[in-house]
């Protein structure tokens, strides 16, 4: 299935770095994101109005996906990346129109009214993509309590304790089971045998989600950056795996 997006966020994607109007937009925007990251050639399909970004807007915020100033800068940017409704895309066909028919500055103008603007990282996104440069990694939030960087939580915190887990009912990141039992608003459920093939644990020293199965078989060392995972976790994994 195609991504749904409208004109005007394909190049708020550019300047995602994981901010956003709730933790459910953000996760969903991250998901979105790093999807089209890890694979350019995904494709993406040009609506017109709400999209599957605006789709978790959160119901108590200020909706503008359908004022008309926004469904305006929908149809400048699809003009000026020589695109229509309907289409469908890929990731790749998008960030090389973006490359040779924008400049930075030209926000300043086409987003005028945008309140994301002064941050200056869609500038910075578009600039990047003239340049040829990747854009940066967005990792997905991690829940719990007192999560670090690297997603130890106040549980686990030892040098090793550097993977969060998914959990089913929610699809969310979370240090740990306890992490998930303290904050989360319902019961945890673990990850379901299957969806083992989808990414569901990630990697806190370099941002790398694994498979349930890459992570059962990748004896407790990330397969990306080699960082050393806590092999007592193994103890736990019905908890986390169904
Ligand atoms: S300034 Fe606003 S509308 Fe323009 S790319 Fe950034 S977030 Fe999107
Ligand atoms: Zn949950
Ligand atoms: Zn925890
Ligand atoms: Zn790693």
């Amino acid at each position: 299935m195609p991504i749904a997006l409208r004109g005007h966020h394909l190049l708020c994607l550019l300047g995602y770095r994981g901010m956003g109007y709730s933790d459910a937009y953000v996760d969903n925007m991250t998901e979105v994101y790093r999807t089209l990251l890890a694979d350019p050639q995904t494709e993406c399909e040009l609506v017109k109005g709400p999209d599957q970004l605006c789709a978790c807007f959160p119901p108590d915020g200020d909706y503008h996906c359908e004022d008309r100033t926004v469904a305006e800068r929908d149809a400048l940017i699809l003009e000026r990346l020589g695109l229509v409704t309907g289409q469908i895309v890929t990731w790749a066909d998008i960030l090389n129109r973006v490359a040779t028919s924008l400049q930075p500055d030209d926000l300043l103008q086409i987003c005028s009214t945008c309140p994301w603007l002064p941050y200056g990282v869609c500038q910075d996104g578009v600039r990047r993509v003239v340049a040829g440069e990747p854009l940066p990694i967005v990792r997905p939030s991690v829940y719990g309590v007192d999560v670090d960087q690297q997603t130890r939580c106040q549980h686990y915190h030892s040098e090793l304790d550097i993977i969060a887990l998914k959990f089913g009912c929610c699809e969310r990141y979370y240090s740990c089971y306890q992490c998930h039992l303290e904050t989360a608003d319902h019961p945890p459920k673990p990850w379901p045998q299957s969806r083992f093939d989808e990414a569901a644990v990630l990697c806190g020293s370099c941002g790398h989600e694994l498979t349930v199965h890459e992570y059962k078989e990748c004896d407790s060392r990330c397969p990306a950056c080699n960082a050393s995972f806590n092999p007592g976790c193994a103890a736990h994994h019905a908890l986390y795996f169904e």
